[in-house]
């Protein structure tokens, strides 16, 4: 897996976890920019466990990211397809130390 999203779509963490834990991140693909806020939770079976929440409509997806067999969401990309922009705007935030 690429350690960025590809190059058409980026990640910005737009506020850091308060004390609360929860943050803002956008993803912009092409012309469209989506935000999310985001909170880290408990996850006992590998990984780290996020909430994420998409802003305006109301869809929230429990995303676990971390080593390759422990990523998972519960959106229909990652359904249909076993990767989802959830997973690799996580990853990317965590890899390059934003989170
Ligand atoms: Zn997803």
């Amino acid at each position: 897996m690429a350690a960025t999203p590809s190059p058409t779509r980026s990640i910005r963490l737009v506020r850091p976890p308060t004390l609360d834990g929860t943050g803002v991140f956008c993803v912009r693909t092409g012309e469209t920019a989506t935000f999310y806020t985001f909170r880290e939770i408990p996850c006992a079976i590998g990984g780290r466990g996020f909430v994420v929440h998409r802003l305006g409509l109301g869809t929230v997806y429990h995303v676990r990211v971390g080593d390759r067999l422990d990523c998972s969401c519960e959106c229909l990309g990652y359904l249909a397809h076993g990767r989802c922009k959830h997973i690799l705007g996580l990853l990317a935030l965590l890899r390059s130390g934003q989170l």
